[in-house]
């Protein structure tokens, strides 16, 4: 389970700063080797988003939640997923970031449930993706 996420970075940064920075910004020469990359539905293949869209959501990009029923999603925040479909009304009812209302992310293919989206009232909005229902993949589709 873990070997498709290894090469994700971890949070480093402990700080409670709850602004969305884009993580890429930090390291340049990271950016380039992202260059060509894509995060793609484990399932149907479809892009969904790419590692440049990472970015750091209340201090950290992978955060781990239980939902009510107890279930473990370790999600990483996406600026943008352009390969999600999004569905249910905005709610937050047990939402995981305080401040923000959320839908569920589906697989704009498939419909394979992939994360949710998160909006707040400032209007900042991220998408939170399960990382172990995407697979890393350079190849062009
Ligand atoms: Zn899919």
């Amino acid at each position: 389970m873990t070997t498709e996420i290894r090469n994700l970075r971890t949070p480093n940064n402990k700080s409670t700063d709850t602004s969305l920075k884009p993580t890429i910004e930090k390291d340049p020469k990271e950016k380039a080797t992202d260059i060509g990359q894509y995060l793609l539905c484990r399932q149907c293949l479809k892009i969904i988003s790419s590692p440049a869209e990472r970015i750091e959501v209340q201090g950290a990009h992978v955060h781990t939640f239980a939902n009510p029923q107890g279930i473990v999603y370790e999600i990483g925040c996406f600026k943008n997923a352009a390969g999600c479909g999004y569905t249910g009304i905005p709610t937050d009812e047990y939402t995981w970031f305080r401040g923000f209302r959320w839908r569920v992310a589906l697989c704009g293919l498939c419909l394979t449930h992939l994360g949710w989206l998160f909006m707040s009232t400032a209007r900042l909005s991220f998408n939170g993706l399960i990382l172990n229902r995407l697979v890393e993949s350079k190849k062009q589709v």
